[in-house]
């Protein structure tokens, strides 16, 4: 059963523990005051994905800021299973979409490709950010997934550190099916899924010739990217994650 379930949630930087004084920035204090209408005294449930869930009450709220008054650890911290998703950006509301359902999915990180056929490099890292704070508070978890500054493939296979498996969704059709493969790529591990013009063969040779690379496919279908992304981590988190 979950406790104090009803109670709103909120992520913030600062250190929690007993007894401490927290202030909320103003776009929070806005959310509460607003948009959830609390007030002086009423309880919420605070985060920083380092010390566990906390329950603290209000005791200073206007508009523009927000004074609270942490109690009881509610939660001990717990993370989440080592699975990054690596995905080529795609259209600003679709990178959107696969931020918000990989947080709830429980992706541990989020890292931004670029890959040959990428049509829309720009992310939008600051506003993607946002997405994954309020994913994350509405999912009960206990951390918000990292966000990794955008990077080549070439750089990403360069630095690759060769302990994590690298589960490369390959639409060409003839890898191995992924629910074949996926009992062989335990934490760590990452998914690699590709923009909308797919891979070339030039990335899928390099890709393929890399020892950590997993090629798998999610069958006779061309999923759209956001689509694949989400299928992947879904069977990854069945097999290997915390969803037994
Ligand atoms: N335009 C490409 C498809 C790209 S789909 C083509 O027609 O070939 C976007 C990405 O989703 C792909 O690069 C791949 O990573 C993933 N994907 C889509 N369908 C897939 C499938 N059936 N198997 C494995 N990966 C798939």
């Amino acid at each position: 059963m979950r406790e104090n379930y009803t109670l709103p949630r909120l992520y913030i930087e600062a250190d929690l523990s007993a007894g401490e004084a927290v202030t909320l920035d103003r776009a929070q204090a806005h959310y509460l005051a607003t948009v959830l209408r609390r007030g002086i005294g009423d309880s919420l449930r605070l985060f920083n994905g380092r010390d566990g869930e906390w329950l603290a009450d209000i005791t200073e709220l206007s508009r523009k800021s927000a004074s609270l008054r942490v109690g009881m650890q509610s939660r001990a911290q717990i993370m989440p299973p080592d699975i990054w998703l690596c995905f080529a950006p795609v259209r600003k509301a679709r990178n959107g979409f696969i931020a918000e359902k990989a947080a709830e999915l429980g992706a541990a990180r989020l890292q931004p490709v670029l890959t040959d056929r990428v049509q829309f490099p720009k992310m939008g890292l600051e506003k993607l950010g946002l997405t994954l704070i309020e994913a994350a508070e509405q999912t009960e978890r206990l951390d918000v997934p990292q966000l990794s500054d955008t990077v080549s493939l070439n750089k990403l296979l360069d630095e690759w550190d060769s302990s994590r498996a690298l589960i490369f969704a390959d639409e060409a059709g003839d890898a191995k099916p992924a629910l074949d493969a996926l009992p062989n790529c335990p934490a760590p591990a990452a998914i690699l899924i590709g923009p909308e013009g797919g891979f070339t063969d030039g990335e899928r040779e390099r890709l393929r010739a890399c020892d950590f690379v997993t090629p798998v496919s999610l069958g006779p279908r061309i999923l759209r990217a956001d689509t694949a992304a989400l299928s992947l981590l879904t069977l990854w988190q069945a097999v290997n994650g915390d969803w037994g």
